[in-house]
């Protein structure tokens, strides 16, 4: 995710979309005031001014250099199941790999070479049918590599970052680079290099395993998953866990699970899940969360900071 600091200087959505449709091949898709409640597993928040998929790295490494000439702020969307959207929708151009381009799984054991835009399933089960451990905690996580990278989203013990060999990505110019882990700032649930960065594609290495000893810890895992997770539209665990207790455990403590802002409600089943009911708003949600953050602060002096990326316009 990256955003110009300085305001645009075309600040209309058509405008910006002009300035794409010149440039990009006929395979891309250009869209104005586009909603975007259904590209996230919240389901909720207000429309991208524009959204682009790229179909290809070339189209990418124009949108992103418009962007960069015209001071337009531009985030890439995965799967959307670590994002909230405000309600008032997304002030610049958002980014999708979901054409093919990006979505390549490429198996050449141990390793195996995943486009950003390919799905953290989809990855795991390719491991399984390769006899490739180390992916099986993907299996649960619905989001797309890059986005797992971003995050460097974890499970079970597992995370994306202890598997990575190689990330490439493309900076704000257009241009490409493979990068080696260590030259990454990768931390719990973040990686900063790709907050102004765009992750195309990465290596990814496992271990060789029997494959019923793979599909035993992928079942294993989806059991543990499913008893403790709600199955409502929500965006994951919401807080990142404190150093001393898990967020989850902090916020049943506080009696928070029901607690309900209009159609946003923490869950029942896991106190670090807003779910919607089915009509919150993203302001819903955002009440919710500084409703936790405050009952944690006070009651608990602890502060709790969201790992979901909220982002937008009120
Ligand atoms: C039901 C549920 C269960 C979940 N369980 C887990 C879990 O067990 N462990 C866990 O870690 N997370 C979990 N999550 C959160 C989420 O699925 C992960 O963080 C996931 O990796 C996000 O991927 P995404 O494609 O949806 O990213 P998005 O939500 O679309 O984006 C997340 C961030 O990544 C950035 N991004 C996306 N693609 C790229 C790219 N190509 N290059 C650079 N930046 C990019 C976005 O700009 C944004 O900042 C869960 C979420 C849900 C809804």
């Amino acid at each position: 995710m990256s955003s110009a600091s300085s305001a645009p200087r075309h600040n209309s959505p058509e405008k910006w979309s002009a300035l794409f449709s010149g440039i990009l091949s006929p395979e891309a898709v250009i869209r104005t005031v586009e909603p975007l409640a259904r590209r996230t597993t919240m389901r909720v928040g207000g429309p991208a001014d524009v959204y682009v998929e790229p179909a290809s790295e070339a189209d990418l490494a124009q949108v992103l250099r418009v962007c960069g000439e015209h001071d337009i702020p531009w985030l890439v969307l995965g799967r959307g199941s670590n994002v909230l959207f405000r309600d008032g929708g997304y002030a610049g151009v958002v980014i999708s790999l979901s054409q093919s381009a990006f979505a390549r799984i490429e198996v050449a054991a141990p390793e195996i070479n995943c486009g950003a835009g390919a799905r953290l399933k989809d990855v795991a089960y390719q491991a399984k049918a390769a006899g490739l451990s180390g992916f099986e905690f993907m299996e649960g996580i619905p989001g797309t590599v890059g986005g797992g990278l971003r995050m460097n989203a974890g499970a079970m013990g597992g995370a994306m970052f202890d598997l990575v060999s190689l990330v490439r990505l493309m900076g704000p110019d257009g241009q490409v680079r493979g990068c080696l882990p260590a030259q990454m700032k990768v931390e719990y649930r973040r990686c900063a290099t790709l907050k102004d960065h765009v992750a195309i594609s990465t290596v990814l290495r496992g271990e060789p395993a029997a494959r019923e000893e793979i599909e035993q810890r992928m079942d294993a895992f989806n059991r543990k998953r499913w008893g403790s997770q709600p199955a409502l539209p929500s965006a994951g665990c919401m807080f990142k866990n404190p150093r001393d207790v898990s967020a989850g455990k902090l916020i049943d403590e506080l009696g928070l699970k029901g607690t309900r802002v209009g159609g946003a409600v923490v869950s029942l089943k896991h106190g670090n899940f807003i779910v919607n009911e089915g009509n919150a708003t993203a302001q819903d949600v955002c009440r919710l969360i500084e409703l936790i953050r405050e009952r944690a602060l006070v009651e608990r002096g602890v502060e709790l900071d969201p790992e979901v990326e909220i982002v937008g316009r009120e």
